[in-house]
């Protein structure tokens, strides 16, 4: 055994990690020459498909130029050429990027924002408001956001409190309880319409409409988390699109160069910078990561929002909404299965399982299942989702979907 310490992954239970020596579209191929197709886009970043030709090009004529530059005091053209775009492309009101590295360290930026957005102003408005089953990241500041329970038990002393809205499976009661929380509260944060790590929970655009609603009438930032539905994956550019909704704060990563490199961005509206935009130091927004507005990852991010201007990636992400519903529709019949659901890209369903001892297990024991069949799934518990790059194709599909049939057995 190697050194490595790997994520979300319990050593003392845990097969051998797999050696992957390349990735071809939808596939990963292991050092043995096994094929696995990546029914998850590699934890869910990959959006076109892997080594992405346009997107490899692009990084290695970045390597010509530029690696790495400090970002404050300093700019570079990918950088500057990928701000622009996004505030094209973004929901509109958002005037400003803020680059990071990663999902959680754009939710921290925009917690962090929203905080300094307030105290900056003189107003005391501390309270952040978020979701059950909400997920935004691993670190302290988004595990507090996020959901409490047994990934998170070590280190609740040190989780900030936060007023919780319940989930909205019946959107009055969310709604009315966001009502009571709203006032005073510093900001808003959800996923829009998907909590992914939550369980691939989907609630509809109405829903999303009416908290950003109740949150403007009371002057409440609305953060919208879209590390994960971002670039395409609930059937829009972004989720908050379907909704109509226009957030204060707008986090960006995962899909963002494509699932190439890491890169993350939040992008804030002009009331948010000019807050923080003042002759007076101890305005500033303090916050920098190493790694800021990395040229290559720049680079990579901007071919990505090319890719998406010039090759028909709507479509294709249409025409795989449509592939996920016809393969889902046997399953809404079969007893065996609950909560057959689908928003875009993403089709998620519940195996049932009678032995609450055994639920603990099955997640491990159907990724293993899956693994032997040659297609890489990784459920959630006993929820089992499909979450694949946009370029996988209709066979490749069966071939996932053959494999959830057969899980039962196994
Ligand atoms: C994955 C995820 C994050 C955290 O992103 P990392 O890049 O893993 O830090 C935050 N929010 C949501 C909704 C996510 O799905």
């Amino acid at each position: 055994m190697s050194g490595i310490w790997h994520p979300f992954t319990q050593h003392a239970l845990a097969p051998a990690p797999l050696p992957v020596a390349k990735g071809e579209g939808a596939w990963l191929i292991l050092n043995d020459g096994r094929r696995i197709l990546d029914g998850i886009s590699s934890w869910w970043v990959t959006t076109h498909g892997h080594n992405h030709p346009r997107l490899m090009a692009a990084i290695r004529e970045q390597t010509g130029r530029l690696d790495q530059v400090i970002f404050a005091g300093f700019t570079h053209q990918p950088a500057e050429d990928l701000a622009t775009e996004l505030l094209r492309i973004a929901p509109p009101g958002l005037s400003h990027v803020f680059y990071s590295d990663s999902g959680s360290t754009s939710v921290e930026v925009a917690l962090k924002m929203a905080l300094g957005f307030w105290r900056n102003r003189g107003e005391t408005r501390t309270r952040i408001v978020a979701l059950e089953h909400a997920y935004h990241g691993d670190t302290i500041g988004t595990m507090a956001a996020g959901a409490r329970g047994v990934f998170n038990a070590a280190y609740e002393p040190l989780l900030f409190e936060v007023a919780r809205l319940p989930f909205p499976a019946d959107p009055a009661a969310t709604l009315a309880a966001l009502e009571r929380e709203a006032p005073g509260a510093a900001a808003l944060i959800v996923e829009p319409l998907l909590l992914g790590a939550g369980g691939m929970l989907m609630y509809g655009p109405e829903t999303l409409r009416a908290m950003k609603a109740i949150c403007e009438r009371h002057g409440t930032l609305f953060i919208a988390d879209e590390v994960l539905t971002g670039f395409g994956r609930t059937g829009t550019l972004f989720a908050c699109e379907q909704a109509g909704v226009a957030p204060d704060l707008l986090c960006l990563a995962k899909g963002l160069t494509g699932g190439a490199l890491p890169l993350a961005a939040t992008l804030a509206t002009p009331a948010i910078f000019e807050a923080h935009y003042s002759t007076d130091r101890r305005k500033t927004f303090f916050h920098s990561s190493s790694y800021t507005a990395n040229p290559i990852a720049c680079a990579a991010a901007r071919e990505n929002l090319l890719l998406w201007r010039e090759e028909p990636v709507r479509e294709r992400i249409a025409a795989l909404g449509k592939m996920q519903e016809e393969r889902l529709a046997p399953f809404r019949a079969d007893p065996r299965f609950a909560n057959v659901r689908r928003l875009g890209t993403v089709a998620a369903l519940d195996l049932k399982v009678s032995d609450p001892g055994y639920l603990a297990d099955a997640g491990p024991r159907l990724m293993a299942h899956f693994l032997a069949a040659g297609v890489l799934l990784r459920p959630l518990g006993n929820t089992i989702y499909v979450l694949p790059p946009y370029c996988i194709t209709a066979a490749e599909l069966d071939m996932i979907y053959a494999a959830i049939a057969d899980c039962v057995q196994a």
